[in-house]
């Protein structure tokens, strides 16, 4: 292993090798030499494996060969890109110093880490998602110094999105962590050991220990160049030293270069609607369970012409308000471009050729910008005025669009001096040459000239040589290692012996290379010449990224530019028709019209309609309880509702024809098995924890839709369980509930529990099948139908019929048994031990959770005992 390795012994390369790889130990170490960044010893066996790519041995160190594999320099980012993937750190050794041509160098070029590549600081296009903001989150706090977190310990975060400068920070009790991490969806973490993140893989400790706090509010302001933090609103200490360590992390993972921050706005915990992960899960909001993105919430609603438009949506699909004026305020500007078809026609088409200003921003300004960066600012610039001239074609604009316009008429100037500086087409690499226009640098274009010059010169040289040699197939060519060479066949070189002037450089099997003393000075000029354009070329390149670094308008120009497209996204999605504005209030009000469920919608086969469905949860009846068999659309129903507040809060259009809800602050949805038997948990298990986790968090002002409490035990136990738990909600937190069940005996609970209103998924029989109606009606389920979902299911039909008829015997035995009630004497009053067991154990299973294969082994086996 790596840590009985010394660097003693090493050649001098190694020893540089060893150098870098002890400062940054927890990271492969891509080490470049020449054209491949090379990877030794364990990370060699690491990479390769990971990569699938040839382990191979480069000498040996303390007589063992060394394991080594290499990637190309230019297939490196597709490379880094699957470790990151991996949840590997990789740091990237660069050559610092430049190989002198023809003098063989003393010792091993200089070489320094010049970037830790981390899942939280990408900024290249090829290692990001477009669509997706990609956070690096810092917690500090909960038990400093080894102290585990009291309750009352308030937790500092901060967190930043390398590739578009975004900076924030929250201050929140340990119980909002897991919300705040399922809205984040962080790449990496970097957490104390103490706080328990349980399933968040892409944690770490930090690498150094947390700062004071007077130490993190001066490294801060130095970071910002302010005097003081105070200038930029009041953050708590934990926050403060969060944020702190954010900044010295993406400083260290930059190389010492800290990348160009906006500057941190603190996000108070109240403001944003409380959505648990369990909630997140259940919901598919931006990735679907099956890990895909397109059966979810944000596909569905998405209608962004940019990348930027659809990280924003993203995020604020992720967060929802909970204050009706904000809510109010995005929903006048989507409305108002709603009603202007023309406008956001223009805007739509403006929106397109906006590229991402904010990620080009980012690598600009940690030095990796590339050509086409610049173009992208150029572009962008261009395309927000574009945009901002359809907007104010709508005239009377509300708050939001007023605000958002005001950014798009900016840096005109930087447009200008970026369009003529550009060449026309531009190359992939700045060092590939041609990136800045002829006529923009007199300098460069005298460089150029005489370079070109030359060039044309040497070109003419051939028929010049041709003629005075009389070798017509003589060829003028440029030679990596050469130079300029006369190259001549083999056969017509002898004749050429003689000749004093011409210097044999080089003889192939074929040809004779040679040089004269005007071919050698010519060459010099042009390489002279071609080295000086580059640095000059390079210069003025510097010279326009620190310009367009300095345009302080760009930033919120990426911003509005953002907002304008989800706005017009909203307002795009609204006009399609089906969707309404909802009138989101302070009371508790929950009333859904004609409401649906856009991705199941969406999935519908062709020539299916969705049913639309009505839901109200007054407050004289905030507790619905809906039964219904299998596949009637009880979870379709929970969800949309679920879904439906999301969007509304979000100040998103709304699935419904009509919609007022008054304002939820934390949403609760437990919909659909969550199996989580991978982490070795039982069904019931997990259930019971999520069900303790809504009854010691939701309050009057919630929203609680779930599933099927009580599924995952025998029936009497579930049914007390789901009992118990409906009545919880109902009278002690209070809060706005659908509460979906095959219990049916909780009918009966209508008599005792005012606020509960009874509703079933509409079903009909018809010739002894089943249809589904997937319409929510007043009333309760008359039977399971279990037994008929078996049959749709594929359930062999002697099996169906059977069991059919003993659910009618067991029916009829049902009605000698007293009232279930009190719930826990019911077994005590159970006659005939025989009898007992057969009809305990038909109790305890579940129909609707059997596979067929386990109903009919069961089947079988009761028939046994029978
Ligand atoms: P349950 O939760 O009762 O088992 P689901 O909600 O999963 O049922 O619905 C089962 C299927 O029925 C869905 O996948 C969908 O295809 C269809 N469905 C559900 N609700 C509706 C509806 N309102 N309109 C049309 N089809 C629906």
């Amino acid at each position: 292993g790596m840590t009985r390795l010394s660097s003693e012994g090493a050649t001098p390369a190694m020893a540089q090798w060893f150098t870098l790889k002890a400062e940054n130990p927890e990271a492969l170490l891509f080490f470049r030499m020449g054209d491949f960044y090379e990877l030794f010893f364990d990370d060699a066996v690491t990479a390769a494996s990971a990569l699938d790519i040839a382990l191979t041995a480069r000498g040996t160190h303390g007589g063992e060969p060394i394991a080594m594999c290499g990637v190309p320099v230019a297939a490196a980012p597709a490379y880094l890109a699957r470790l990151i993937r991996r949840g590997f750190r990789v740091a990237v050794a660069e050559q610092t110093e430049a190989p002198v041509k023809g003098r063989p160098s003393k010792g091993p070029l200089a070489r320094a880490v010049v970037r830790l590549v981390t899942p939280g600081t990408l900024t290249e296009d090829e290692l990001l998602e477009p669509g997706r903001s990609n956070l690096l989150l810092v917690l500090a706090g909960g038990g400093a110094r080894g102290r585990k977190a009291k309750e009352s310990e308030k937790l500092g975060a901060a967190w930043i999105d390398v590739s578009t400068g975004v900076f924030e920070t929250a201050s929140l009790s340990p119980d909002g962590l897991p919300a705040l991490l399922g809205r984040l969806d962080a790449a990496e973490i970097l957490a104390p050991a103490a706080l328990d993140l349980a399933d968040f893989t892409s944690r770490r400790a930090p690498d150094a220990a947390a700062p004071s706090v007077e130490t993190a509010r001066e490294r801060l302001a130095a970071a910002f160049g302010v005097a003081s933090m105070d200038a930029f609103g009041t953050f708590s200490d934990e926050e403060s030293i969060a944020a702190a360590m954010a900044v010295d992390y993406v400083r260290r993972t930059q190389a010492g270069r800290l990348p160009r921050l906006a500057r941190p706005v603190t996000q108070n915990e109240g403001g944003i609607l409380g959505i648990d992960p369990a909630t997140r899960a259940s919901l598919d909001l931006l990735r679907a369970r099956d890990g895909g993105t397109d059966h979810t919430l944000f596909a569905a609603i998405n209608r962004t012409a940019s990348a930027a438009g659809a990280r924003l949506l993203a995020e604020w699909l992720a967060a929802p308000l909970t204050q009706p004026a904000r809510i109010a305020a995005r929903q006048a500007a989507w409305g108002c471009l709603r009603e202007q078809a023309v406008c956001r026609e223009g805007l739509r088409a403006a929106l397109k050729k906006a590229p991402d200003i904010a990620r080009a921003l980012g690598r600009l300004s940690v030095g990796r910008g590339l050509p086409r960066d610049l173009a992208a600012i150029r572009d962008g610039i261009l395309a927000a005025r574009e945009a901002g001239s359809a907007l104010h074609g709508a005239g009377g604009l509300p708050h939001e669009l007023a605000r958002v316009g005001a950014f798009l008429g900016v840096a005109g100037g930087l447009e200008k001096q970026l369009r003529q500086a550009l060449a026309e087409s531009l190359p992939a690499r700045l060092d590939d040459g041609g990136v800045i226009a002829p006529g923009y640098d007199a300098e460069l274009d005298e460089h150029r000239a005489l370079r070109d010059d030359s060039r044309r010169l040497i070109a003419a040289m051939q028929a010049d040589y041709a003629a005075r040699y009389g070798v017509t197939t003589l060829k003028i060519r440029h030679h990596a290692q050469l130079g300029y060479v006369m190259e001549v066949p083999v056969a017509a070189s002898a004749r050429l012996k003689d000749r004093a002037e011409l210097v044999l450089r080089q003889g192939t099997a074929s040809n004779a290379r040679f040089v004269t003393e005007e071919l050698a000075s010519l060459n010099t000029r042009i390489t002279e010449a071609a080295e000086q354009a580059t640095r000059r070329e390079r210069a003025v390149f510097g010279a326009l990224v620190e310009a367009v670094l300095a345009e302080a308008d760009l930033p919120p120009l990426a911003q509005a530019l953002a907002e304008l497209d989800v706005f017009q996204s909203c307002a795009t999605l609204a006009a399609g028709g089906a969707w309404c504005t909802p009138k989101v209030t302070e009371d508790t009000e929950f009333a859904l019209e004609g409401c649906r469920h856009p991705v199941v919608e969406a999935a519908l086969p062709a020539g299916t309609r969705f049913t639309p469905n009505d839901c109200r949860l007054p407050p004289e009846q905030r507790v619905m309880l809906l039964t219904g068999p299998n596949m009637a659309g009880k979870s379709t129903f929970l969800r949309q509702t679920a879904l439906a507040v999301i969007l509304a809060q979000a100040g998103f259009p709304v699935a419904a024809e009509r919609a007022c809800l008054g304002v939820v602050d934390q949403l609760f949805s437990r919909v659909g098995a969550s199996d989580d038997l991978a982490r070795g948990r039982s069904t019931f298990m997990v259930e019971m924890t999520e069900t303790a986790a809504i009854l010691n968090q939701a309050g009057p002002r919630s929203l609680v839709v779930v599933d099927e409490i009580g599924r995952g035990t025998a029936t009497l136990d579930g049914l007390a369980i789901a009992w118990g738990v409906l009545e919880a909600l109902h009278s002690t937190v209070r809060c706005r509930t659908i509460f979906a069940t095959h219990f049916h005996e909780l009918a009966r609970l209508v008599d005792t529990l005012p606020r509960l209103s009874l509703h079933t998924m509409g079903v009909r029989e018809w010739r002894g099948q089943i249809v589904f109606l997937h319409e929510v009606l007043a009333g309760t389920a008359k039977k399971s139908w279990g037994v008929h979902v078996a049959r749709l299911a594929g359930v062999p039909v002697p099996v169906v019929e059977r069991a059919a008829r003993l659910l009618k015997e067991l029916e009829r035995a049902e009605n000698t048994i007293p009232e279930p009630l009190p719930l826990f004497d019911t077994q005590k009053t159970l006659p005939h031990p025989p009898e007992n067991t057969l009809r305990k154990r038909i109790m305890d299973t579940d129909p609707d959770s059997l596979t067929p294969r386990a109903a009919l082994e069961l089947l079988y086996e009761l028939r046994r005992e029978a």
